[in-house]
């Protein structure tokens, strides 16, 4: 027996797989952690819910779907989603409704996740309960923002400037120069050779700093 996980979508033995607690569905190892409540590392989260729980939403569940019928609606009158796309979509995952009832999937815009298809122009047209997909027609072009983006795209195209990498190798002035300063550097070296400690502030500096007048 086969299934897919639910997050990462990757096809295994069931007997690889986990029940998450709160959603019930099963997820691969890898797309659970333990319940940081309970602690009890039988009592797996997928980590949807996990996310769920650590930060709870503000915004609809099915924003994201919603979103990507609106920018699919640029391109095309309709959109297959597998249950498991639209878990990607959504950042989370569908009930387990979604799963058994067909009526779940009917437009009617008293519900939270039927509205979501609804604002963005969409219609679920057809529900395939056994191979886990609906389409969506799209039934009316949305008043799109697009006079907006017309404005940025009206803006002459102006190409990035291309950085042309600086040659490695030092101009022979510049190298010179380099080798000049070198040059003097060890002069003074060697002409300071006596004094003890380079590094050590001059006494008549101090004396400086300390007469400031005030
Ligand atoms: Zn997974
Ligand atoms: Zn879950």
């Amino acid at each position: 027996m086969k299934d897919e996980c639910g997050i990462c979508g990757r096809v295994m033995r069931t007997t690889y797989m986990r029940q998450c607690q709160r959603c019930k569905k099963l997820f691969c190892r890898d797309c659970m952690t333990p319940d940081v409540a309970t602690g009890d590392p039988n009592a797996m989260l997928c980590l949807h819910c996990a996310s769920r729980i650590v930060s709870p939403r503000t915004v609809s569940k099915y924003a994201g779907l919603e979103g990507h019928l609106k920018f699919r609606s640029a391109f095309t009158d309709t959109v297959k989603l597998t249950f498991a796309r639209i878990d990607g979509l959504i950042g989370s995952n569908l009930p387990m409704a979604a799963y058994r009832d067909p009526l779940w999937w009917s437009n009617a815009s008293s519900s939270e996740h039927a509205k979501a298809w609804l604002n963005a122009g969409w219609e679920a047209q057809e529900v395939n309960l056994k191979e886990g997909y609906v389409v969506f027609k799209k039934v009316r072009v949305l008043p799109r923002k697009a006079k907006k983006k017309k404005l940025e795209i009206t803006q002459p195209f102006t190409p990035v400037p291309v950085h042309r990498p600086r040659s490695k190798v030092p101009s022979k002035t510049k190298a010179s120069k380099l080798y000049a300063r070198i040059k003097n550097l060890e002069r003074q070296r060697s002409m300071q050779q006596p004094i003890r400690g380079l590094k050590g502030r001059p006494p008549s500096r101090s004396r400086l700093t300390d007469n400031k007048p005030q």
